[in-house]
C-alpha cells in the first residue's frame, strides 16, 4: 500500500528558487497583466517550441475554446465529440451553438470522420473535434468534409501540446487550435491556454475580443471578455518551457515502462498508437475489457483502496450530462462506440515525479488484480 496517494497527474513545478527572478522582476516593473514583457516573450517562446506562427495566450483554455469561436463567428449547429471533457462542449453553449454530437473511432478515441457527413445540416457551421488524449485526430479527412460544406474547423487542442505527427505539428491543422495550460496538463502555468492563429490579423482580432474587444483606448470592435493571461502566469510559463525535454523524457520513460510491464494481463488492452505519431505521453489510458476477473468500476475501488487513483477519462459522456442529454444526438444509438469505451476506459498515473518503486506498485496492483 502507498503511503503517498498516486493522482492520474501532478503537475511539473521546476526548482522554486528558479522562480524567484522572474518574481523580482515584475515587482520591479510593476506590470501584472495587459500584454507585459513575459507575455509577449511566452507568446514568442511557445511559437518557436511549438513550431507555429502565430499564439494569443488566455487565462485559461475554456476561455479560449469560447472566444475561437467568437473569432469565427460560429453560430447555429456545431459537430463535436462526447468524449471530451465537459468544456469542450460547455463552450458552444456559452455562445449560443447548439452540440451535435458525432460517435467517435474505437481506435483512436477521436471523432469518427465517416460519421461526420451524415450528421450536418443546413444549420451546420463548424466541426469542433478533440485531439483526445494527444493522439491526432484524422485532419485530413475532417478538413475534405469542411470544405466541401463550406465549414470551419476548430480543434480542442488541449491535451496535444507537443504532439507531432510525421514530424509535423499537429496545430496548424483546421482553422484554429485551442491549448491547455491548466495545472494536470503536459505543460502548465497553473491555469492558462491560447489559441494557434494562421495569420496575424486573425491573432489581432483574437487579442482584441480577450481584452474587452478593445482596438484602442476609444474604440471597442466586439462584445469580447477578459481572459487575459497575467505576467505571474506567464513567466512560470516561460520557466517550465526550460524543463520540458526533462519532463518529456520522463513521461516516456513511465510509458515505456506500463507498455512493457502490462502486456499480456487477461482483459486488460493497450491502445495503439501509430508509429508517424511523436506523442506528449499526456494521458495511460488502459482498456477493461469481459475477461478481466472484474469490471473497470470495481478495478477502479481496488486501487483507490491501494491510494491509486487512476481516472476514467472519459466517463460520463459529455451527452450523458444534465445540460446535454436531451439533444437528439446525444442518445445512446447514436454513440455506441463512445458509450462503449467510456464504460472500459481507466487512465493510469503519469507523471514526471511517479518514482519507478511507485510505478511498480500500481502495475502490480493491476497484476494482483
Ligand atoms: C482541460 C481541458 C479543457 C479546458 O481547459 P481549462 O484550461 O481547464 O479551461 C478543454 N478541453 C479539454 C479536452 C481539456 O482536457
Amino acid at each position: 500500500m502507498n503511503k503517498k496517494k498516486l493522482h492520474v497527474t501532478e503537475p511539473y513545478l521546476p526548482p522554486l528558487e528558479e522562480f524567484i527572478p522572474y518574481l523580482e522582476q515584475i515587482w520591479e516593473s510593476k506590470w501584472l497583466t495587459n500584454n507585459g514583457q513575459f507575455h509577449q516573450e511566452l507568446e514568442q517562446a511557445l511559437c518557436d517550441y511549438l513550431g507555429v506562427k502565430h499564439l494569443a495566450l488566455f487565462s485559461n483554455g475554456t476561455l479560449a475554446l469560447v472566444t475561437a469561436l467568437q473569432a469565427l463567428r460560429i453560430g447555429g449547429e456545431v459537430i463535436t465529440t462526447p468524449y471530451s471533457f465537459v468544456a469542450t462542449t460547455h463552450a458552444l453553449n456559452w455562445n449560443g451553438i447548439k452540440p451535435v454530437f458525432v460517435d467517435i473511432d474505437p481506435l483512436t478515441f477521436n471523432i469518427d470522420p465517416s460519421k461526420i457527413e451524415a450528421a450536418i445540416t443546413p444549420q451546420t457551421t463548424a466541426i469542433l473535434p478533440v485531439h483526445v488524449y494527444g493522439n491526432p485526430c484524422a485532419t485530413d479527412e475532417i478538413q475534405v468534409i469542411a470544405d466541401k460544406y463550406g465549414l470551419k474547423v476548430i480543434y480542442d487542442a488541449a491535451h496535444a501540446f507537443g504532439t507531432r505527427h510525421e514530424g509535423q505539428s499537429i496545430l496548424g491543422a483546421g482553422d484554429l487550435s485551442v491549448l491547455s495550460f491548466h495545472a494536470t496538463k503536459v505543460f502548465n502555468t497553473f491555469e492558462g491556454g491560447a489559441i494557434i492563429c494562421p495569420d496575424a490579423k486573425t491573432k489581432q482580432r483574437i487579442d482584441h475580443l480577450k481584452n474587452f474587444g478593445f482596438a484602442d483606448e476609444v474604440t471597442v470592435v466586439a462584445p469580447g471578455i477578459n481572459a487575459k493571461m497575467n505576467e505571474m502566469q506567464a513567466a512560470f510559463g516561460l520557466l517550465q518551457l526550460k524543463h520540458m525535454d526533462k519532463v518529456f523524457t520522463e513521461r516516456r520513460r513511465i510509458d515505456q515502462t506500463y507498455r512493457s510491464t502490462l502486456q499480456g494481463i487477461k482483459g486488460l488492452h493497450l491502445p495503439q498508437i501509430p508509429p508517424q505519431v511523436d506523442r506528449n505521453y499526456a494521458y495511460f489510458p488502459v482498456l477493461i475489457d469481459n475477461d478481466f476477473p472484474f469490471g473497470r468500476d470495481a478495478l477502479y475501488d481496488k486501487l483507490r483502496a491501494q491510494n491509486i487513483f487512476a481516472r476514467r477519462y472519459f466517463y460520463p459522456l459529455i451527452s450523458e450530462f444534465q445540460p446535454y442529454r436531451n439533444l437528439p444526438s446525444a442518445c445512446k444509438d447514436n454513440l455506441p462506440v463512445a458509450t462503449q469505451l467510456a464504460q472500459q476506459v481507466l487512465c493510469l498515473p503519469i507523471y514526471p515525479n511517479l518514482s519507478h518503486a511507485e510505478q511498480m506498485s500500481i502495475i502490480n496492483a493491476l497484476k494482483s488484480a
